[in-house]
Formats: structure tokens, sequence, C-alpha cells
């Protein structure tokens, strides 16, 4: 009596071992199933091109596709037009999936090996045209699972615009809306396919607006003062600043604006600054120096 009383609990657990391990071949198997359609979606959003906060089509393809796969839309969050969230199930566990979209300046590229320009403003250099798709489709699989196995929780994809420089996700996370959240994963296109325990950089950024007075560069110079020289000279203390900071630390930055032509004496400049460190209150610290 007592051995087969043993043998029940046993049994049930070869058995759920089974299924589980069953049920997760199917994941992979739909999945590979709707490899081609998801495909078609990363080329969209590669050829869409669209920077952050402007993220208009693809934005609106990846909500079309989880709305059609069964996700109810919350659309327009946090103020930012092109920021979503999909979600399938309710109460806890309230698992998050994000999904980036966005893609970089000055990088259009056609989709060969060597450098070719495909004619438009911006390009998916670091593959967020995967990051959102494949995103996406986890979340889609994880519901497709719930709803074959009765599964209790809450599966959430995130739609998270302007990572390259806007940081979309920072709004997000001021207007509460990740604040019943257990858990949120993430990924990144990359050379290899691997888990890492690695951290991130915080990263603190700002745009430097220096103004002074326009005047003709060769018939008055005298009566001009360059906001380019409030630039210059920012640039140059900040990188004799580099000497007493943490190695690990990185600054950089570019001159968004620098004048229009070197005749005129420049009466607006402008430099962008961002720095990073994996301690946020290093960044702080840091980014409060070069103020
Ligand atoms: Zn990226």
């Amino acid at each position: 009596m007592k051995r087969s009383l043993l043998l029940i609990p046993v049994l049930c657990y070869g058995i759920f071992t089974l299924n589980a391990q069953k049920k997760g071949e199917d994941v992979i198997k739909n999945l590979d199933i709707k490899a081609e359609s998801y495909g078609t979606i990363a080329q969209n959003i590669w050829d869409f091109a669209e920077m952050g906060y402007q993220e208009e089509k693809s934005s609106a393809l990846l909500q079309k596709t989880l709305k059609d796969a069964g996700f109810t839309l919350k659309v327009g969050i946090a103020d930012i037009p092109t920021a979503f969230i999909a979600e399938y199930g309710n109460g806890a566990p309230v698992i998050a999936v994000l999904g980036e979209y966005d893609a970089l300046p000055g990088l259009s590229q056609q989709a060969v090996p060597e450098k070719k320009t495909a004619g438009k403003a911006a390009g998916h250099a670091c593959g967020h045209h995967l990051f959102g798709t494949a995103s996406m489709a986890a979340a889609i699989a994880v519901k497709d699972w719930m709803v074959a196995n009765k599964i209790q929780g809450t599966i959430r994809f995130y739609g998270t615009p302007a990572e390259e420089g806007g940081s979309g996700k920072v709004y997000m996370v001021r207007a509460g809306l990740f604040n019943d959240v257990d858990v949120a994963l993430h990924w990144h296109p990359g050379a290899q396919n691997a888990a890492s325990a690695g951290a991130a950089l915080a990263n603190k950024s700002a745009k430097f607006r220096f103004h002074g007075i326009s005047a003709h560069a060769a018939g008055s110079p005298e009566k001009g003062r360059s906001a380019l020289d409030g630039v210059e000279a920012m640039d140059m203390m900040v990188n004799m600043m580099r000497e007493h900071i943490p190695q690990e630390a990185r600054i950089h930055y570019v001159i968004t604006d620098g004048g229009k032509a070197p005749n005129v004496v420049p009466d607006f400049a402008e430099v962008y600054y961002y720095a990073r460190h994996n301690n946020r209150k290093v960044v702080i610290d840091i980014f409060d120096r070069m103020v």
C-alpha cells in the first residue's frame, strides 16, 4: 500500500517531465513554422528604418501582429506615440518582454556585406529590426503555450521606442508602467547566441547649448562672440578631465551644431555628450563635473 502510494507521485512526475519537454518542443516548432512571416516583418522594419520616437510604421506593424495573435493593446503610453503594451492573460506572475525597433541616424545601408548606401536618412546598424520582431515572436510563443496548457498569469510585450539615444524606457518606468512586473526579459542581436551575465553601463546624456553674438568674421570680428568657442573650450576641458575619472568610465560627444559658414561668427553652437559607467553614482559625479 505504502509503496503504491509512493509510486503515484513518481509516475506523475515522470509524465509531467515528459509533457513539459513535449510542450517545450511544441513552442520551438510553432516558432519555426512562423519563421518566414517573422522574417518578413523584420525585413519590413529594416526597410522602414525609422529613428527614435518616429517609429510609426514599425510600431504599427508589431502592434497589428500582436493584436491579430490575441493580445490587448495599450497604445501611446507615457505620452509617447510609438510606445505600447500588448498584453495577454491576467494576474500574477506578470512577465514582460521588451522590444526595440528604432534605427540609427546616418547608417543607411543596403543588406549587403560591403558599404552601400540605401538612400535613406537612417539604418538598422545594430539589429533592432530583429530585436523588436523576435521579442514579439517570443511573447506570442509564450501566449500560445499558456493557451494550450491553461496557464495562469500575464505575458506583456513592451514596445519601447528610442533606445538609440532618447531613453524611451526611462519615461515608461517613470510613468509607473513596470510597477507590477515580476520580471522583464531582454535580448540584443549580436555575433553569438548566448546568455550574458554582464551588466550594461548607466548613461547620462545632455546637449550643451552655447549662445554668442553673430558678426561678419572678416568685416567686424571684434563685434562677434563665437558660440563655437564655448563648445571648443568645453570639449578641451572635458578631455583634460579624462585623466581624473575612473578608467572604466566612458565620455563621448559630437558637435551637433557648430555654425553654418566660416565667415559668419556663430551665435549658436551645440555639443551632445554621454557620460557612462557601470555605477550610476559615478556617472552622476562625472556628469556634474562636466556641467
Ligand atoms: Zn542596439
